[in-house]
């Protein structure tokens, strides 16, 4: 289902807010994945970072990248998968070509969906971070419906986190560079940011 915290929020429904108390976002298909423990004590939220994958690469709709994000893939699904094998990987959540969004662990928790990275001289993305995924690929445009859909995710998260913020939002390639491309060149840091501030600076919202 697609999420529009937008009309949502307008709508006389004002007393749910789209982050329900157990840091869930509502309207989410809750996916619930074995790979995140606690955060540090110290940590809050301040990082959002923005992933895509496809599984195979360039295939959608295929259903084998909530596979791995839930410990379900054994790897023998398809040639290229070996080196997925015990991968312990997950996002916050995942926003398929449809817009809908599936959740895989609560945002208080640290989901292991970094790896080696540093923030502006910060170490360990994961501990003061929220991961999403978009199914996508580095060499593809993502769809319409996917950026809506994380315009809405987005701004629900800066007014729920006091420590996020529109200038924390960057791709996973920004905080591995040695490592990491995506979300790559097709992703519309623009039509994010423009969705953002639009739904920001609107105080009814
Ligand atoms: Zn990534």
């Amino acid at each position: 289902m697609h999420i529009n915290v937008h009309t949502k929020v307008q709508t006389a429904e004002q007393t749910e807010a789209p982050i329900d108390p157990e840091h869930r976002l509502r309207g989410a298909q809750w996916c619930p994945s074995p790979f995140w423990d606690e955060r540090p004590a110290w940590a809050q939220p301040e990082l959002l970072v923005v992933h895509c994958i496809s599984l195979p690469e360039g295939q959608f709709g295929t259903g084998y990248p909530q596979a791995l994000f839930t410990g379900q893939l054994t790897g023998d699904e398809h040639a290229d998968f070996g080196d997925l094998r015990g991968a312990e990987v997950t996002p916050h959540l995942l926003i398929d070509r449809q817009g809908s969004v599936q959740q895989f662990v609560a945002f208080d928790k640290r989901a292991w969906h970094a790896g080696m990275s540093c923030w502006r001289t910060r170490r360990g993305c994961n501990a003061y971070s929220i991961g999403i995924e978009l199914e996508g690929s580095i060499h593809t445009p993502f769809t319409l419906e996917q950026y809506d859909a994380l315009g809405d995710v987005c701004a629900a998260l800066l007014r729920h986190y006091p420590g996020l913020s529109v200038d924390a939002v960057v791709g996973h390639n920004e905080i591995a560079p040695q490592r990491k491309q995506d979300p790559g060149p097709y992703f519309d840091w623009c039509g994010l940011l423009l969705r953002l501030h639009q739904q920001l600076s609107n105080p009814r919202v």
